[in-house]
């Protein structure tokens, strides 16, 4: 597949030779050339709704779909309990591990597919201090994922702040509170309001230079940019099934774990699904020295299905194509927004260098709330983030740039008629 060069939105510099028709850029023949366009027709997506939220809920490939009657239709309801064996239910998590392994640069028996982020945070923050005898604190960022924190926060509460302590500080501090007596540095490589990319490979290095152990949280990451798990040397990471995965509303997380750290492993979770047999049904906890230990219950085989179907989307991608046509969606939606006049009150607070980028675009205004439920209304579905903050998500395998220079126009004409400032668009819902 060939593509154009990706577009820098800091130095505006299109191709423009290359894309413009009657001097305007044309969305039309950039999609004419995006070689993942045909991609759009796995999913099923609504008509006339422009949908920049792929980073937050992924909507449906018709092979989640296709599985979601599957499971409910024949294999619950005809093949019942003999589906565990008979539909392989039983190593759903481990399947779809290792669907999501080389997505991650992973060995497919270092990932797995169980709970939720926060719970399998909660696992991975417990085990890391105790591969660190000695060392009781956990370095995070301040503005980190809130979850992310409270789950550091939750273990400190229950044991004590002599035997966790977390400290949570500011992103430019981050590098010179990497001293010995940090166990763990826990970070999400993507934040998740501005979009700033933490460079995974360099902080691990540096962290691992004084003995602290990382847990990378890849939920904004994961499916939309390369990531190389095992050439950074990372030791343990958590991601979601829901946002880039399109694995549907709830769907299950994954956790991965360095094949060093296996013979290692002490996860406080020690549910029965992690035992190293657990249908000998043994009254001693014996945890399996593998992947399979961070399984804590029964998996919820619907959702997880569904995962795993919705995954195939992946299967004839790289994800370097992926993340070259998000970097080009966000470029030309950064690109529109600068050249007009109406918009000049937003204000970009995400980078605008692609190495320091991931896949999304924040926009700081006062009245951001109801900008966006006025771009809901008009059917182009973004969101909101408190406090003032308006964030589109560029999920590259169903996004058109057409839309993209329709969303911008209609968030133009919101902007010049002030339809922002009307009652209904103020009303806050409680999911935002
Ligand atoms: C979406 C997200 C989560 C979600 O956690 P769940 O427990 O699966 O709801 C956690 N961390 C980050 C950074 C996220 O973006």
């Amino acid at each position: 597949m060939t593509y154009l060069k990706p577009i820098d939105s800091s130095e505006h510099s299109i191709p423009v030779d290359d894309i413009m028709i009657n001097g305007r850029i044309s969305a039309e023949l950039l999609d004419s050339r995006d070689g993942l366009s045909a991609k759009k027709n796995e999913f099923v997506l609504p008509e006339g709704v422009i949908y920049l939220d792929g980073n937050s809920l992924g909507p449906m490939p018709r092979a989640a779909q296709i599985r979601s009657r599957e499971v409910v239709e024949n294999q619950w309801s005809n093949d019942l309990i003999t589906s565990w064996n008979k539909h392989q239910w039983i190593d759903l998590p481990e399947l779809v591990g290792a669907k999501i392994a080389p997505l991650i640069g992973a060995k497919p028996t270092e990932v797995i597919c169980c709970d939720s982020v926060s719970v399998n945070l909660f696992k991975l923050l417990a085990l890391g201090l105790q591969l660190q005898p000695g060392r009781t604190k956990i370095l995070s960022q301040r503005d980190n994922f809130p979850t992310d924190l409270y789950i550091a926060q939750g273990l400190q509460k229950i044991l004590s702040s002599e035997q966790c302590e977390l400290i949570a500080v500011d992103e430019a501090d981050i590098e010179s509170f990497l001293t010995e007596d940090i166990a763990i540095l826990t970070l999400t490589q993507v934040n998740f309001r501005s979009g700033q990319v933490h460079n995974i490979k360099k902080l691990t290095e540096k962290a691992h230079q004084k003995g602290i152990l990382v847990i990378w949280d890849l939920a904004h990451s994961a499916g939309v940019m390369p990531i190389e798990l095992d050439q950074w040397n990372v030791d343990f990471a958590v991601g979601c099934g829901y946002k880039y995965f399109n694995g549907g509303p709830g769907a299950p997380a994954f956790v991965f774990a360095a094949e060093r750290w296996h013979s290692k492993l002490n996860q406080p979770l020690a549910g029965w699904m992690g035992h190293i047999s657990p249908f000998d049904f043994s009254p001693e906890y014996e945890g399996a020295q593998n992947i399979k230990q961070f399984l804590c219950g029964t998996p919820s085989v619907i959702s997880m299905a569904v995962l795993d179907a919705a995954l195939d989307v992946y299967r004839d991608l790289s994800i370097d194509d992926v993340r070259c046509k998000a970097l080009q969606l966000a470029d030309f939606f950064a690109f529109q927004v600068s050249q007009s006049n109406e918009l000049d009150d937003l204000v970009l607070i995400s980078p605008t260098k692609h190495e320091l980028r991931g896949s999304q675009l924040a926009y700081q205004h006062s009245y951001a709330y109801a900008i966006c439920q006025a771009l809901i209304a008009h059917g182009v579905i973004a969101d909101f983030r408190e406090p003032n903050l308006l964030r589109f998500g560029f999920s590259p395998l169903f996004l058109t740039f057409s839309e993209i220079e329709q969303s911008v126009s209609i968030l133009r004409k919101i902007m010049s008629e002030k339809e922002y400032l009307k009652e209904e668009f103020n009303r806050r819902q409680k999911v935002t």
